[in-house]
């Protein structure tokens, strides 16, 4: 399990993300105020799997 800091650019909360990535996958995300957060990051994690 890692964790990547991430954050979210979508709205102007740009809220700081924690995510847990397992085999280049996020499995879970923190510090998202909605959705809309989660799926950036997954889209962030996909986008640089290292
Ligand atoms: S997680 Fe949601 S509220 Fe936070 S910056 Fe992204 S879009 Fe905005």
């Amino acid at each position: 399990m890692e964790k990547k800091t991430i954050n979210c650019e979508v709205c102007e909360n740009h809220c700081r993300m924690e995510a847990e990535v397992e085999d280049g996958e996020v499995v879970d995300v923190a510090g998202n105020g909605c959705m809309k957060g989660y799926i950036y990051a997954q889209t962030a994690v996909a986008d640089a799997p290292d």
